[in-house]
């Protein structure tokens, strides 16, 4: 166990055990950090907000890290290997399709639904011996120490003072952490919302996963068990309204006029989810004994399927780097720290940013360009090999736990 020399005392201090923050809660045990992990909601997966319908692409190094910290053993029965992708856009001449096997490996990622993820995560967070987890329960002061930080924390049996030598904010896209520590944000609303549900279709997915993009917004299809897919479809947010209030029936056309009939009639959607999707950038990673990780410190859009896939490398390499130092929130880790994300981060945003801004808008000039660029992604192994390199999660310095292990 990390002896810490910081005058604060006391371990890590997770706020928010959503998805990242119990990934990084397990990855701090195992690697033998002391922790406590400080939950607003129950510790169900029917509580959890972020553990619901939504079925997450999970690139094939975030896999590697799960089972590096013994989460995808309690995960990988309800998982769907990925083998091609897809990329097309409405009405124009190019696509891009990158296979598994043209680069090596026996799938480019898995689609699980994130209750399952939630689920295993919570089996894990069982088995960890170093964590103390508070859930429900909520940060509502932080107070700053010499050293560190001392947080109240308000449970069902009353209020209760932690003190930290760093304190990591994985509270989501409206953190709280991140406002008390005065980091500023970056905003862009889309005015897109998504709907989210499952689908069968009539033809076999065959491990495919599409994403399509029109006018109108994105439209995603994961492959998942038998013929169901995860369906992601975006509407103008002044539609929403309305396409929540379609039938069954009405759904299923609008989906099918926007997705087209790759894979034969769709049917048996699932209930709908609807979110509002904004990209939220923290202007900075770390402030003195203290980082944010996940949706606290990026929020992007989800059509690119990066938001947890990024999150996770952010636990994964702060829990390198804090299993190796004597003082967890010691001002050269955390410098450390943010230059080590940079990269990943940077051009992860910036892709899932440009992805959307491009391949939606809707000025004919732009139609050949974009008709080529997908033909180059397609035909240009080169620029194949690094696309498929970065859309399966390796990008810039990534942590150890996300690379490939040799049997
Ligand atoms: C429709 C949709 C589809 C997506 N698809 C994908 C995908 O295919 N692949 C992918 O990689 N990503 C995807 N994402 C993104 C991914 O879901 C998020 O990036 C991820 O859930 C973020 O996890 P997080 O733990 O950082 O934040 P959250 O999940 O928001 O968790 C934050 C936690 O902090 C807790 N909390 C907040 N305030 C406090 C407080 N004061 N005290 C204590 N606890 C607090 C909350 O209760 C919550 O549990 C998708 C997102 C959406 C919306």
């Amino acid at each position: 166990m990390n002896a810490f020399a910081s005058p604060a005392g006391g371990s890590v201090l997770v706020i928010g055990g959503g998805l990242v923050g119990a990934s990084l809660a397990i990855a701090l045990d195992a690697a033998g950090v002391a922790a406590t992990l400080v939950e607003a909601a129950a510790p169900r997966t029917d509580a959890q907000p972020s553990y619901d319908e939504r079925n997450l692409a999970l690139a094939r190094a975030t896999v590697n890290g799960l089972e590096a910290i013994g989460v995808w053993r309690h995960a990988a029965a309800c998982a769907t290997p990925i083998r091609h992708i897809r990329v097309s856009r409405a009405d124009e001449f190019g696509s891009a399709r990158i296979d598994a096997e043209k680069h090596g490996v026996d799938a480019l990622g898995w689609t699980l639904p994130a209750r399952e993820l939630g689920a295993a995560l919570l089996h894990r967070l069982d088995e960890c011996t170093r964590l103390t987890r508070l859930a429900p329960a909520k940060l509502a002061s932080l107070q700053p120490l010499s050293g560190g930080w001392r947080a109240q924390v308000e449970a069902a049996d009353g209020t209760r003072s932690l003190d930290t030598p760093l304190l990591v904010g994985a509270d989501g896209t409206q953190s709280f952490v991140r406002a008390q520590l005065g980091i500023d944000t970056e905003r862009h609303d889309y005015r897109q919302t998504l709907f989210v549900c499952t689908v069968t279709a009539e033809r076999e997915h065959a491990n495919r996963a599409w994403e399509r993009f029109s006018d109108a917004g994105p439209v995603a299809l994961l492959p998942l068990a038998e013929r169901r897919c995860g369906l992601v479809l975006t509407v103008a947010a002044a539609e929403a309204e309305a396409v929540a209030t379609l039938d069954d029936a009405g759904f299923i056309a609008l989906a099918q006029r926007r997705f087209g009939w790759r894979l034969g009639r769709l049917s048996r959607p699932g209930k709908r989810h609807p979110y509002a999707i904004q990209r939220v950038a923290a202007n900075l990673l770390t402030a003195p004994h203290a980082v944010l990780v996940g949706n606290a410190a990026q929020t992007v859009h989800p059509i690119g399927a990066q938001g947890f896939n990024l999150g996770l490398r952010d636990a994964l390499t702060l829990a390198e780097l804090v299993a190796a130092a004597p003082d967890p929130g010691a001002p050269g880790l955390l410098a450390r720290y943010a230059a080590r994300r940079a990269p990943d981060r940077e051009g992860t945003m910036a892709m899932s940013h440009g992805l959307v801004q491009l391949a939606c808008l809707s000025q004919p000039l732009l139609a050949p360009l974009r008709s080529l660029a997908l033909l180059a992604c397609d035909r240009l192994p080169p620029l194949q090999r690094v696309l498929a390199r970065r859309g399966m999660g390796f990008r810039g310095e990534p942590p150890l736990a996300v690379l490939e292990r040799l049997p």
